[in-house]
């Protein structure tokens, strides 16, 4: 047919749309943008306000006043750390399941357990029972090197992304029997350990620094355990009950 040849085709003047007509996709988009930063800004300032309150009526309130500690408490997003369903209750003054039978501390433990072995910063820590991560999370914003070891695969997985997600990429997260501890990394200056054990894993007293701090329940799995400070001071070692307390049981590798 005359005038259908592939040249004309080709040369037929392209419709031009005018540039006006995408303002106002431009601004449909924008606003988009905002009002989405607008909502996560108020939804962050909503739990920073959760996490303020938690820190005034749980932790502050009941004894806890080491700075460096408060101040992890009230700036790591502890809603994060718990499953999608407990976001609501991620700042009660209780444990929360996390999967795998396993749970995440009472925030009034984490904190505890933190400001007893006196983190400073550029100490190395190791954590036996990584769960959801938090506890590490913590002990990483006071400033020392976080190694933890969890048991469960899935947990230690799971954690190890979500504190990279979160920033906290320099948390070493090893799937594993903590009853081992991490030799790799030891000495350490202080260990704690978030799973109730029926006695002191010996390897973990090896890897403990002369003048270091170990925190740990001690205890039958299915009674209440004794929240133990043990201090070592060369081939001594000094050990304080401090409370009651009630853990997931500390595991053993088949
Ligand atoms: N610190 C955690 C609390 C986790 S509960 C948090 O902040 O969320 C205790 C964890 O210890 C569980 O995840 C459990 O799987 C783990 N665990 C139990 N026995 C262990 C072992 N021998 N070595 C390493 N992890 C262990």
């Amino acid at each position: 047919m005359p005038g259908t040849n592939a040249a004309n085709i080709e040369n037929r003047p392209q419709r031009v749309i005018p540039k006006i007509l995408f303002l106002p996709f431009a601004l449909a988009f924008l606003l988009l943008l905002f009002t989405g930063n607008a909502l996560a800004e108020e939804e962050a300032l909503i739990y920073k306000n959760a996490r303020d309150r938690m820190v005034r009526t749980q932790i502050k309130s009941r004894g806890i006043s080491d700075p460096a500690t408060l101040r992890a408490m009230e700036s790591v997003p502890r809603h994060l750390f718990v499953p999608e369903a407990l976001v609501p209750h991620a700042y009660d003054d209780r444990p929360l399941p996390i999967g795998y039978g396993q749970t995440i501390s009472q925030p009034y433990i984490v904190a505890y357990m933190t400001e007893i072995v006196q983190p400073k910063p550029q100490q190395r820590i190791l954590e036996i029972g990584t769960g959801s991560g938090y506890q590490a999370a913590i002990l990483a914003e006071t400033g020392v090197s976080v190694y933890t070891v969890e048991i469960i695969p899935e947990l230690a997985k799971n954690a190890s992304e979500r504190l990279s997600r979160l920033g906290y990429g320099g948390i070493q997260v090893k799937s594993g029997d903590g009853y081992f501890g991490w030799e790799k990394y030891a000495p350490y200056d202080a260990i704690v350990v978030t799973a109730a054990a029926e006695y002191i894993p010996p390897p973990l007293l090896v890897q403990l620094k002369d003048g270091g701090r170990m925190v740990i329940p001690v205890g039958s799995p299915f009674f209440v355990q004794t929240l133990m400070l043990v201090e070592k001071h060369g081939k001594e070692t000094v050990t304080r009950s401090l409370m009651p307390v009630r853990f997931v049981p500390f595991r053993r590798a088949e």
